[in-house]
């Protein structure tokens, strides 16, 4: 379907609807998910239309009790379990469940915004070849939106390749094992992170030394070891770019 629902696995992404916003660690976000989606079955009937602000307001009140990592970014109520077996994460209020083409009108955002909006990622020409990557490395649906909404990190990736004259492509055959490691790394330290997929990037990453420093201060030591592991398999890498 699309890098926000892929086909395959059983995992799907919801880092625009703000939930990294909120300090939990991933076993707090997924028993939070699952509190969302308990209360909103409980008691939100799409025939009843004062029962989607009900439910919204009774959420945001109590998760206003959680920290957050930025003040300003909103955390959407709305956003919970969409499949029976409790994995994939979505918008609980989408047309496909409601029946309502406007049903998103009872979020902070409204329709057209949650609707009308794509990451960069999702966006860029490698969205398909991100998608099935991302699909392979996430074990659930938190990883799976770390992943996603990364663009920063992805956008660093492609011209990690590109500016050694690799086709970006070809780094989803030939190196795939390397990028499996390097974002297993990254997440490590991903859920520190506020990631919305909002983030802007300041840096275009001009040459190799801007994405290595970018590297360095995203991954530190790990960046180095998984750097040496990559220059061992490709010795003349170096020559090329300058290493
Ligand atoms: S961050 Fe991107 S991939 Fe994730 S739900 Fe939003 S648009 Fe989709
Ligand atoms: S209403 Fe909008 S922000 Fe909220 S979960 Fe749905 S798509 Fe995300």
């Amino acid at each position: 379907m699309s890098l926000c629902h892929p086909d395959k696995g059983n995992v799907s992404c919801g880092a625009c609807c703000g939930l990294f916003n909120l300090k939990l660690t991933t076993k707090e976000y997924k028993t939070l998910l699952l509190e969302r989606t308990a209360e909103f079955k409980q008691t939100v009937d799409f025939e009843v239309r004062h029962s989607f602000p009900i439910y919204r307001k009774e959420r945001e009140t109590k998760e206003s009790q959680i920290s957050k990592k930025d003040d300003m970014t909103y955390n959407c109520p709305f956003l919970g379990y969409v499949d029976d077996t409790k994995q994939r994460i979505g918008c609980m209020i989408h047309p496909i469940y409601t029946g309502d083409p406007k049903s998103q009108n009872f979020s902070f955002y409204g329709t057209s915004i949650c609707q009308a909006y794509d990451c960069k990622t999702k966006e860029g020409a490698l969205a398909d070849l991100w998608e099935n990557l991302f699909v392979e490395i996430a074990k659930d649906s938190i990883e799976y939106s770390f992943l996603s909404a990364d663009h920063i990190f992805t956008n660093a990736v492609e011209k990690f390749f590109s500016h050694q004259q690799m086709n970006t492509e070809d780094m989803f055959h030939h190196y795939r094992l390397e990028l499996v490691a390097l974002f297993r790394i990254r997440l490590l330290t991903s859920s520190v992170k506020n990631f919305t997929s909002f983030e802007i990037n300041y840096d275009a990453f001009l040459s190799l030394e801007d994405v290595e420093s970018y590297f360095n201060s995203e991954l530190g030591s790990e960046w180095w070891d998984w750097k040496l592991e990559w220059e061992k398999k490709n010795p003349n890498r170096g020559e090329i770019s300058g290493f």
